[in-house]
């Protein structure tokens, strides 16, 4: 099989090797530009025959909430507006149920009457203003949906829903077909360029095509031929109401990353009978909900999944979509020229940056706000019921709340000190100067990004650094005075005779009172991260987002390759990207940790329950495998060189451990602030602190940096 001047072979090094980390590392530094490519298979047209797409970039679905209710449509419209305007070649919706009993959660968004086409045409209308196209994306949850109306291929209830599912009868197979059929009908009168059919991540149609969740003896289980009748009856009928002139996406599971899942050679006989039934072209997808596999967080390798989207394309004549952790034009373009697909799907780089394309085709791909895979503010709202946004983009979702007006006139513009360059102070620097105001941005260290520095020497947190190299780009864009190296007390404060103070000092890192604290054996989190030189016996004292990241970088070997080599990835999460078995799954590579760790906290029960519902798991397996020894319930009770004393159950208990690393969280650094809650001196400037110097409570970088939006959009 081969790619251009590329061989299959080639690609897979393309991306797991040399090359791949030449562009990540120069993307993350100074030298971005001089590896920059044209893009043109990124921004080349697709002539669909019927229709054409203005470039190569798909916005994938994303489920934003906001389509669940009939109120939020206007918002909807706003944030589907921006992102065409943007130059997005083709959207596709949040997840729309074809009927009751598909729904994810209860009232879920729907279009099965004639009464919801006046919403949805809001959004059509507002993608078509901006020259963009628009699919709706059609998903029947079958097991997955959370509420008592569920229904699946058989009776067998999923690990992520309490709700055990009703097998569909034959009448109520034919009944759902109708219901999609109807769905896509409607959305073809709303003015929607065409459907998404979600047959992947282990909802309704995923379930009837795995012998994991199809146990049925009749036309629709047994063999695939049968598991595969109802994707192919719904894209037939789909296409009989709809027309030819109508684009019809199906989103496809390469590798289901469970048991039971399907084998290769079962999902190209499927892409073969649904190409013939009538799909325009494959979205793909990775790994079912319930998988023990992660696909889409920041420690997943970039495009690690790509070279499954070449093997589908070299079996179907229509277009093929390459998707999961595509986050930079770099790499789109570069799967792209090698033929891992004919277009690219990115949903939350494109809820980081509506401008994403635009940015690209003018040259402009270091201002890009990249998407970090963090998922705190899309995926784990989603999974909250809040409505999704973005933690390096808060105006992601309140595209009409979150303002960033010119100033009216000269008159208008205000004098603006920022003190502290981290997340907070950046956000607030960058639009308060986009706005027109004149801002001075000031740091007692020599580089920009704050804590972001120590985050993203994290194993697999390598990416906060593009947060940091897109603030820098809108520093210099917008023409903001920075000033390093400056401690800034009030005396400096006071020469500068600023309009406004926005103090963004961030934390000091908490130090407990335990007897022995400051022995030479104890560390904090930022000397470590920072490389003091920590023993072969560890424990660490605080066991949140810090603690467990602290652990993971203890985890990692001094000449270990960073960021993971997609190969050792995939070795250590046991993944067969050649699916020799169902599900593509094989035994992970036993770990051999370099470590004896001990992550510690006070409160009973289990460790990293604060971290995100879509993350936290992923943290807590590696630290598992690992053979770290997570402990709840613990008091410390003394340091000394033996190591730390701690009592459990009523029991004291040495540790016997060469170095005690302390990440019990941090309080707020305010020294600034003439005096917590008073008002400035009249005539002064105005105060305001955000971020960690506000509180350092629950702090994280996505409250930083939406207070630092939030302030400057009033200012
Ligand atoms: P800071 O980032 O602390 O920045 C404050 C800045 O002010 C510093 O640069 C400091 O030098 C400067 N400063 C202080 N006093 C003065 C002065 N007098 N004059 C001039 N400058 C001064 N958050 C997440 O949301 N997700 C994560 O995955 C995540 N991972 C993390 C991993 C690690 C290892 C660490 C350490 C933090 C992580 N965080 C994460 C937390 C996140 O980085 C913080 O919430 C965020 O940085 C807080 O932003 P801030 O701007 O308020 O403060
Ligand atoms: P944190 O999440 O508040 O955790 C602090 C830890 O220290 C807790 O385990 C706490 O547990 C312990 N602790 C608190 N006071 C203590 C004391 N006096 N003595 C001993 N232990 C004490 O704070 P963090 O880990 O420093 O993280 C800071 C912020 O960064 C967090 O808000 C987090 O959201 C963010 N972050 C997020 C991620 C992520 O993956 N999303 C990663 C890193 C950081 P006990 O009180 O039970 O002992
Ligand atoms: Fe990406 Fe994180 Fe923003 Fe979600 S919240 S879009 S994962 S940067």
């Amino acid at each position: 099989m081969s790619y251009g001047a590329m061989t299959c072979a080639d690609l897979e090094f393309f991306l797991g090797g040399l090359a791949w980390r030449a562009v990540y590392r120069s993307c993350a530094s100074n030298t971005y530009t001089a590896l920059c490519m044209s893009y043109q298979h990124l921004l080349a047209e697709l002539d669909l025959g019927f229709t054409r797409l203005r470039n190569r970039v798909v916005m994938g679905s994303m489920h934003t909430g906001m389509e669940d209710r009939f109120w939020h449509y206007p918002k909807l419209a706003a944030y589907f507006r921006e992102r065409a305007k943007g130059g997005v070649g083709l959207i596709v919706t949040g997840g729309i149920s074809p009927n009751r009993e598909g729904w994810l959660l209860p009232f879920g968004g729907t279009l099965n009457s004639v009464f919801d086409l006046r919403n949805h045409r809001l959004l059509t209308e507002a993608v078509h203003a901006e020259g963009g196209k628009i699919a709706l994306q059609i998903l029947h949850a079958g097991r997955y949906g959370y509420q008592p109306f569920v229904v699946s291929a058989s009776a067998l209830k999923s690990p992520i829903s309490k709700f055990k599912p009703r097998a569909l009868s034959v009448a109520g197979i034919a009944k759902t077909v109708r219901d999609y059929a109807r769905c896509a009908r409607l959305a073809q009168r709303a003015g929607y360029d065409g459907i998404e059919i979600m047959g992947s991540e282990g909802y309704l149609l995923n379930q009837f095509l795995c012998p994991r969740t199809n146990r049925r003896d009749d036309q629709y289980g047994g063999s695939i031929g049968n598991r595969m009748r109802l994707a192919c009856e719904i894209v037939e009928r789909v296409r009989a109401v709809c027309g030819e002139r109508f684009i019809v996406v199906y989103r496809i599971s390469l590798i289901d990353l469970v048991e039971g899942g399907n084998t290769w050679e079962e999902t190209v006989q499927v892409a073969q009978a649904l190409e013939a039934a009538g799909v325009t072209m494959f979205n793909t997808g990775i790994g079912w909900h319930e998988a023990r596999v992660p696909t889409i967080v920041t420690s997943v390798p970039r495009a690690a999944f790509a070279s499954l989207s070449a093997r589908l394309k070299a079996s179907v004549k229509v277009p093929v979509i390459v998707s999961n952790r595509i986050n930079t034009p770099e790499v789109a373009e570069a799967l792209l020229a090698q033929g891992a697909g004919d277009l690219v799907s990115m949903a939350r780089p494109l809820l980081a940056d509506p401008e994403f394309v635009v940015k690209t085709a003018e040259g402009r791909a270091q201002e890009i706000n990249t998407c970090i895979a963090c998922n705190q503010a899309c995926l784990d709202h989603t999974f909250r019921n809040q409505r999704a946004s973005c933690l390096v983009n808060p105006r992601a979702g309140r595209e009409t709340e979150l303002l960033y007006r010119p100033v009216p006139g000269p008159q208008a513009v205000r004098s603006v000190a920022v003190v502290g360059a981290g997340p907070a102070g950046l956000s607030a620097a960058t639009v308060a100067a986009s706005r027109g105001h004149r801002v001075t941005l000031f740091d007692a260290g020599a580089s920009i990004g704050g804590q972001f520095n120590l985050a993203m020497r994290v194993p697999g947190k390598e990416e906060f650094s593009e947060t940091i190299r897109y603030f820098q780009s809108q520093l210099q864009r917008h023409g903001v005075d920075v000033r390093l190296d400056t401690r800034v007390d009030p005396a400096l404060l006071a020469l500068g005779a600023y309009d406004d103070v926005i103090v963004a000092t961030g934390i000091v890192p908490r130090r407990p009172a335990i007897p022995g604290i400051d022995g030479p054996n104890v560390l904090s989190y930022v000397d470590v991260l920072r490389g003091a030189p920590v023993g072969a016996r560890v424990a660490v004292i605080g066991a949140g987002g810090i603690g467990f990241d602290v652990s993971e970088f203890l985890l990692h070997r001094a000449g270990d390759p960073l960021p993971m080599p997609r190969d050792a990835w995939l070795d250590e999460w046991g993944v067969d990207l050649a699916v020799r078995e169902r599900g593509g799954l094989k035994a992970p590579t036993p770990a051999q940790p370099p470590r004896e760790i001990w992550l510690l906290q006070r409160k009973a029960g289990k460790l990293g329950m604060g971290l995100g519902k879509t993350s936290g798991w992923v943290h807590r397996a590696t630290l598992a495998r690992n053979g770290v020894k997570m402990l709840g319930g613990v008091s410390y009770r003394e340091i000394s060189a033996r190591g730390l004393k701690i009592e459990r159950d009523g029991a004291q208990d040495w540790l016997e451990v060469d170095t005690i690393v302390v990440c019990a969280g941090q309080e707020s650094l305010r020294d600034l602030h003439p005096a917590d809650g008073a008002t400035a001196q009249a005539g002064g400037p105005r105060y305001h602190v955000i971020g960690g110097a506000r509180v350092a409570t629950e702090l994280d970088a996505k409250r930083a940096i939406r207070e630092g939006a939030e302030v400057a959009a009033a200012l």
